[in-house]
């Protein structure tokens, strides 16, 4: 981490340093936003009465899973009438600007991108959140922890539109972030996607959040480096 900081200075006449950054699972635990989600829909069995509604609301961050069904399994709830209810309830509102502000950063994430920030890195947030639905909420919950944003040198990039595959969509904007200056380092929670820095960018450091990911990544190339959060010990 500290070489990372190091390497965000750039001598005049060079191009800029730039630093990319994953917002979800990487800077960012979403888990809380899934936890608000599952409590309100919680209230609603609550008021039909509905048998699961107590085991629900006794879910917690920690414990909750990737996968959405995967984390109502652990909760031993099975139903698939109940299973597809809670999808769709979840989905409608875990992909909104709204339910962003419940998101927290990870241990030294806000530190660090500060330290890279302020050693003269150009910050890019480079999401796969999707513009039209998540990039107002994504700008605001970035102020809002303290990340650098709405400042000279740093942007958050978003998906045009949900549909697309993250990694597809890493895959193709990725080489364009040379505009902005030379990427030196990469963080982001999915293997695909830090192979792919890797493919991009071979002299940058990239980095694996080992937080969540999809399950049925693909094998991390062994030149990646792995922590746990961003706290520089
Ligand atoms: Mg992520």
């Amino acid at each position: 981490m500290t070489r990372i900081v190091a390497r965000c200075k750039s001598a005049p006449g060079e191009p800029s340093s730039v630093v990319v950054f994953d917002l979800d699972g990487t800077l960012m635990d979403n888990r809380p936003r899934t936890l608000v989600i599952l409590q309100e829909l919680a209230q609603e069995l609550r008021a039909e009465a509905h048998s699961s509604a107590e085991t629900l609301f006794a879910a917690k961050a920690e414990s909750l899973a990737y996968l959405l069904g995967d984390s109502l399994r652990l909760l031993g709830l099975e139903h698939p009438e109940l299973v597809s209810r809670a999808e769709s309830f979840w989905r409608e509102r875990f992909f909104s600007d709204h339910y962003l502000r419940h998101d927290v950063a990870l241990a030294g994430a806000v530190d660090f991108a500060r330290a890279c920030y302020e050693a003269g890195a150009v910050l890019v947030y480079f999401t796969g959140r999707d513009l039209p639905l998540m990039g107002l909420g994504s700008f605001q919950s970035l102020r809002d922890l303290g990340f650098p944003i709405g400042v000279v040198g740093t942007e958050l990039v978003c998906k045009p539109d949900a549909a697309i595959p993250d990694e597809e969509f890493k895959r193709k904007e990725g080489p364009l972030l040379r505009r902005v200056g030379r990427v030196v380092a990469a963080f982001d929670n999915e293997p695909g996607n830090c192979n792919a820095f890797l493919e991009m960018s071979p002299e940058a450091d990239v980095v694996f959040v080992d937080t969540q990911h999809l399950p049925g990544a693909p094998p991390l190339d062994d030149r990646v480096q792995i922590v746990r959060d961003f706290r520089m010990r």
